[in-house]
């Protein structure tokens, strides 16, 4: 089997003021799989993913994403395979005022090198998949809290990366947008992309293949498929 595509081990996080947000965690999440991460607010949940997503490095223990171990990557070197890896969703949706959706789209392939023709090609393509290909002229205060955040998801998958991360994307929405939301990550699920979300609304969890639950910075509880595409071998832990 090929290498993880997060693999923690004993990772620490301390930020100045000496708040441990994260406390000796292990974590391997394979290609293929769909996890929730939850816990209370401050419990680490977000550190955890910055840190998967290379946007922070950690103070302690090793972080290897794609196989890469992201100490001995440079900070260009680490952009890189961010922008090659990772696409991030979060609570706001980080639009850009007055930016017509298909440029907010096509702006995920900045760091690509993709030539602007190809972004917009593209950005046109992702929207159509979640189901916003009649509104890429549209400006973001045109559009509905859920339709936003489609667009923010489109933004993160344009480039096509192996992983998506997403904090809280929920959080904002009313349950029908949310319910829109959580179905559009399945379905990119679905099409090989291995989704990890943040999440405090229970019922998302228990619907997502595997749960990691923080608290105080230590993982308490990993339940789910170790092996994707091996449904019957799962692994519960709780200390
Ligand atoms: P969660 O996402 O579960 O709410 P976070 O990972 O955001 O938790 O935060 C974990 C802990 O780290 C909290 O105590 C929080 O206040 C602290 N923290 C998070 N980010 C920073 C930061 N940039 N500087 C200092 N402390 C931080
Ligand atoms: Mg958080």
């Amino acid at each position: 089997m090929s290498s993880p595509v997060v693999e923690f081990t004993g990772v620490s996080k301390t930020y100045p003021g000496r708040v441990t947000a994260l406390d000796h965690v292990d974590l391997t999440i394979h290609y293929g799989e769909l996890m929730a991460v939850v816990g209370h607010s401050g419990s680490g949940k977000s550190t955890m993913l910055h840190l998967m997503g290379t946007l922070d490095r950690p103070s302690g223990g090793r972080i290897a994403v794609a196989g890469h171990d992201v100490a001995e990557l440079s900070d260009r070197e680490l952009s890189a395979l961010r922008a090659q890896h990772v696409g991030f969703v979060f609570q706001q949706f980080h639009l850009a005022v007055g930016v017509p959706v298909l440029d907010a789209v096509a702006d995920g392939l900045l760091y690509a090198g993709v030539p602007m023709r190809e972004r917009r090609r593209r950005a046109a393509r992702a929207l159509e998949r979640v189901g916003l290909g009649h509104r890429i002229d549209h400006l973001p205060h045109q559009l509905s809290g859920g339709e936003r955040q489609r667009v923010a998801v489109a933004r993160a998958v344009v480039g096509e990366p192996p992983l998506l991360l997403a904090d809280e994307p929920t959080g904002n929405l009313d349950s029908a947008s949310g319910a829109a939301v959580l179905g559009l990550l399945r379905e990119l699920h679905a099409s090989g992309t291995t989704v990890v979300v943040i999440t405090h609304d229970r019922e998302m969890a228990e619907v997502l293949d595997r749960r990691v639950e923080m608290h105080d910075g230590r993982i308490v509880a990993n339940s789910g498929p170790v092996f994707p595409g091996l449904p019957g071998e799962r692994a519960e832990t709780r200390r």
